[in-house]
């Protein structure tokens, strides 16, 4: 044996060890090791290698079989029709490759096509399983395992209320064999992961392993109380029944027999009918409530499918066509503190950059300290960053095999990293925080940023950049500070010419003008979000009454509980909030008298939990939402059975699917409008 080909040899071995790895992490231990790009990435550079060197091809390589063996508790069930993986294709070349190879084959078998015709359907992120219904019934349920064995999970399969026991119709089959995939909606995954995370239980990486691992629970009983769903794609044996000729007929054919289809499939026609369904899918991914991870396209023709046959791991006749990755690997260079507006100190990891989720992300959140402790981060490990769609990037795991030895463990600060005050960290608290309130300088920017945001004092032109200056300049120490800015003052500064200096005195100039509600929620008292401000304003006659309110007096007020009222009190005693409040009256900041009262209050909308979907024309959700507030209203961020209406704009989400679900009153922006009264 030549040196070189022994180095071959070694790669290779190499390649199927490292891929066995990250297997049995994935699909015994239901926790991976590392992300599915890197994972794609070997597998990839191992079939190159075997396609260099046919010879070498092991029949036991990764390349050569669908998942691993089950090496379980539960029965193995073997399956009548191999359960095959499919290939995949991670550009519109390949795809367009796969259509070619796809015609070529069907020309040389003598069958004429200009272009094929495709089913495309959402790739699901669960774990695939099979049913056998015999006489109709429910008998036997289980999952891929290595496609020729899986595991017996009949006792979990049943537990999840999509999976009939019986099917419909009157003459069921002697016996049906049919395919889908198990998943946890994006909803549930997150709220199990909480709770998890509350008990001290181990929360999953993603609802694809959280699927896998909640369908391989021993006792029923756990599988019952986990948030699973399933969409049936597919058939496996049939006896007793002629089987559809085509791919859109099996999906009529599983809906009419009462499987639940995605709703999402859709016949495409060529190359081209396929990336348009994609780049469709691409866009509304963010808004379905379930993961998925690709769309797959099937030859539609079941007479065509068996002409294309398949290879050992995947049918020939279908492809996985995938997003690009939503979590890659990269370095941890450092971990920085960052301080907010109440003082809070955020870990930020600073990464070596990494292109993931369409995007170069550098640095990612580590949320607190306990998070740090639970993942176990430390400066210098290799880790997987997630980032879907808007979400701030966030550090999933460590890579513990790839952690080098002077890899360094991060304490709290016992100082402020901004302005030297003591970080004290409230027991049964998450948070550490800053004491230097608005003498630390990073407090005074973000206190200042967000008197000037929007939903505040809503000063124009007040952005990060200029509050950096004027804070590091030390132009302006509190809000009030603001208001005493000049002209020339403002020009000084860089990146400033006359026209925008001119703009922002006159836009501090027309914030004065302003309702209570956005007043009190400009202060940035801990724990006072709009609605809460809303509550106060409506409830206290005055700004003096409020100011001078004990703590029972403020817990009358609805949805204020001890520890708001503790915030409130706390801030108003304050002998510095105090003044600033002072300040910024004697510049002229002022309300109406008349605050919006619950005797104002539409008879409709009091009382009444809205939650706003999709895009709004005539107004914003955020004017849509105060509006509905100012009338009594509460407005929430999700749907729940305490939900009263669900206004739906333009593209509305997943909000929408599930007010549906529940039976909610749903409501379009014209319905919106007419009950609003004019002028609210
Ligand atoms: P796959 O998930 O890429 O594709 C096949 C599977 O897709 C089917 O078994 C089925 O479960 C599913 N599927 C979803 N929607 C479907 C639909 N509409 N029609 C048909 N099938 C549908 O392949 P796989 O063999 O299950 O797993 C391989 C992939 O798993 C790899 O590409 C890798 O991304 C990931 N993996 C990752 C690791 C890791 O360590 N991160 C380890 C092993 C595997």
């Amino acid at each position: 044996m030549s040196s070189s080909s022994a180095a071959i040899r070694n790669k290779l071995e190499r390649l199927r060890e490292s891929i066995r790895r990250y297997d049995y992490a994935y699909y015994v231990l239901d926790d991976p090791d590392v992300p599915d790009a890197e994972y794609d990435r070997a597998l990839r550079e191992l079939q190159a290698l075997e396609e260099q060197y046919p010879d070498l091809v092991a029949p036991d390589s990764p390349t050569q079989r669908v998942g691993i063996r089950p090496e379980t508790e539960f029965r193995e069930v073997r399956h009548l029709v191999p359960m095959l993986s499919l290939d995949n294709a991670f550009s519109d070349t390949e795809l367009s490759d796969f259509d070619r190879r796809v015609r070529d084959k069907l020309q040389r078998a003598g069958v004429v096509t200009e272009e094929v015709e495709y089913v495309a359907e959402p790739k699901l992120d669960g774990a695939a399983v099979s049913l056998i219904y015999e006489k109709g019934v429910l008998a036997c349920g289980a999952t891929r395992g290595d496609g020729r064995q899986g595991e017996d999970i009949t006792h979990n399969l049943r537990t999840i209320a999509a999976v009939p026991l019986r099917l419909r119709g009157r003459t069921p089959p002697v016996r049906l064999e049919v395919r889908g995939e198990v998943f946890m909606p994006k909803a549930g995954f997150e709220e199990y992961n909480r709770g998890a995370l509350k008990r001290g239980d181990k929360a999953f990486v993603n609802p694809r392993n959280a699927a896998a691992g909640s369908l391989r629970q021993l006792d029923a009983r756990l599988t019952a109380r986990r948030p699973l769903d399933v969409f049936f794609y597919g058939l496996g044996f049939c006896e007793g029944m002629s089987v559809p000729k085509s791919q859109r007929e099996i999906l009529g054919l599983l809906y009419e027999l009462g499987f639940k289809t995605c709703p999402e499939w859709k016949v495409t026609v060529g190359f081209l009918g396929c990336l348009a369904y994609y780049d469709n899918i691409r866009v509304k991914r963010e808004k379905l409530p379930y993961e998925i991870d690709g769309v797959v396209y099937k030859v539609n023709s079941g007479h065509l499918q068996d002409i294309l046959g398949s290879v050992s791991r995947a049918p020939r006749w279908a492809i996985a066509h995938k997003f690009p990755a939503q979590e890659e690997l990269t370095v941890i260079r450092n971990i920085e503190f960052q301080v907010g507006r109440t003082g809070a100190l955020t870990p930020v990891a600073r990464l070596a950059p990494v292109f993931v989720g369409g995007v170069t992300v550098s640095n990612a959140t580590l949320h607190n300290m306990d998070e740090i402790t639970r993942k176990d981060v430390r400066i210098g490990d290799t880790v997987i960053v997630r980032r879907a769609g808007d979400v701030i990037p966030e550090v999933v795991k460590v890579v513990v095999a790839r952690r080098p030895p002077r890899a360094r463990r991060v304490r709290l600060p016992k100082a402020c990293p901004v302005c030297g005050s003591d970080v004290i960290r409230a027991e049964a608290e998450a948070v550490a925080r800053c004491v230097g309130g608005l003498y630390c300088a990073a407090q005074r920017k973000e206190a200042i940023l967000h008197f000037a945001s929007r939903k505040a004092m809503d000063i124009e032109g007040v952005g990060k950049k200029l509050v950096d200056q004027l804070v590091e300049q030390d132009l302006v120490k509190n809000p009030a500070d603001l208001y005493e800015l000049t002209q020339s003052q403002l020009e000084g500064l860089e990146r400033m010419g006359e026209k925008s200096a001119v703009n922002i005195v006159s836009a501090l100039e027309n914030s004065k003008e302003t309702t209570l509600p956005r007043f009190l929620y400009a202060l940035g008292i801990r724990e006072v979000g709009e609605a809460t401000a809303l509550a106060l304003a409506e409830h206290f006659a005055s700004l003096d009454e409020l100011m001078s309110a004990g703590e029972d007096d403020l817990t009358t007020v609805p949805d204020v509980g001890p520890i708001v009222a503790a915030h409130v009190r706390a801030f108003f005693q304050e002998r510095h909030n105090q003044d600033v409040i002072m300040e910024l009256l004697n510049h002229g900041v002022h309300w109406p008298r008349e605050q919006p009262t619950s005797a104002s209050a539409n008879a409709i909308l009091a009382g009444k939990t809205f939650v706003l979907t999709g895009a709004l024309e005539s107004l914003t959700r955020d004017e849509a939402k105060e509006r509905l507030i100012a009338l009594g209203a509460k407005v929430t961020g999700s749907v729940s059975k305490s939900t009263d209406v669900v206004v739906a704009g333009e593209n509305p989400g997943s909000k929408l699917d599930k007010a549906r679900e529940l039976g909610i009153e749903t409501w379009d922006e014209a319905r919106l409008l007419s009950t609003l009264p004019r002028g609210t």
